[in-house]
């Protein structure tokens, strides 16, 4: 099964059932925090990387296998979903078939279009994001492509949102010293003014990204920040990796058992276990993070090794 990947334990969704719709890393931008690795296709270009029958079909037998419902269908991946051009049949489609409801998480790039906020509205939940309102640090933090306009995004975002009548989980992902001044904090609140948000979830890099030196913020100005949005505003900070469950664990074990016999890239692992990429790419990033294995540069590849077969 190469696309659809869990159910696994979300506190933002409960148990969620992923469809991953992009090729790895394919996305409009390359922030500087991301847990799955550097943007290796930056593109603002919509295509059906993937049949939507075969997503489908996939959903459909992964849905007659596990024992108990999840609560959602997530359209996700490592990289930006709505980049799927299909991604409105494949939201109506998904809920006919799952009878759940479908949540479609992005980074609000492509919502200055119109066939997108079509598509969009389609959706039961969305977990749009937004980190700043200013336009050099949108430029430092996401490193967008150049036809990512952050003034058509936060548009893009108010007009959608007023349209759309479904659940808004809204995140913000703040970086210490990047985004957390009262300049660039002042004018999220301002653009956050303008959108209808049923949560706002302030987040942070627990996990190393893709350049070094980025720093987490800590709990405490994180509950100082979260006070400035209102009481619709919680802390999501690390609950993702509380929330890994029996099956992540399941999937650690895979990955470290091949990786004790030989090295591996992210797409070596993916392929040889079936694991779709954004659940392996984060898997990795844990890894890497409890000093489980070690990451190479060899040639044009990241190869990753098990510290225990040394
Ligand atoms: S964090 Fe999301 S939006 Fe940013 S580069 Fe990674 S996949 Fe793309």
């Amino acid at each position: 099964m190469k696309h659809i990947f869990g159910p696994v334990p979300s506190r933002r969704l409960g148990r969620s059932l992923g469809i991953d719709v992009i090729p790895y890393k394919t996305c409009s931008f390359d922030c500087v925090y991301c847990e799955c690795g550097a943007t290796t296709t930056k593109t603002c270009e919509r295509e059906e990387f993937f049949p939507l029958s075969e997503l489908l079909g996939e959903l459909d037998k992964r849905l007659s296998e596990i024992p108990s419902k999840p609560d959602v269908v997530t359209l996700s991946g490592a990289g930006e979903p709505t980049l799927y051009s299909r991604m409105g049949e494949l939201i109506t489609e998904a809920r006919r078939i799952s009878g759940l409801p479908v949540a479609v998480i992005t980074n609000s790039s492509l919502l200055g279009r119109p066939e997108v906020e079509e598509e969009l509205l389609e959706a039961d939940i969305i977990l749009p994001s937004l980190d700043t309102a200013d336009g050099e640090t949108f430029q430092r933090i996401n490193r967008p492509h150049p036809m990512c306009s952050l003034d058509s995004i936060i548009d893009g975002l108010e007009r959608f949102l007023k349209r759309f009548e479904g659940t808004v989980l809204f995140e913000i992902l703040l970086l210490d010293g990047m985004n957390t001044d009262d300049a660039n904090l002042e004018k999220l609140e301002n653009a956050l003014s303008r959108f209808r948000t049923d949560r706002i979830q302030i987040n942070t890099a627990v996990r190393p990204g893709t350049v070094p030196g980025i720093a987490p913020v800590t709990m405490e100005k994180l509950t100082r920040i979260a006070s400035r949005f209102g009481p619709g505003a919680e802390i999501i900070a690390g609950t993702r990796v509380e929330a890994a469950g029996r099956e992540d664990r399941a999937i650690e074990d895979k990955i470290l058992s091949l990786l004790k016999r030989r090295p591996c890239t992210a797409n070596d692992l993916s392929d040889s276990l079936g694991i779709p990429m954004p659940e392996t790419a984060k898997v990795i990033g844990r890894l890497i993070e409890s000093g489980l294995i070690r990451e190479d540069l060899h040639g044009q590849g990241r190869f990753y090794t098990s510290v225990e077969r040394e």
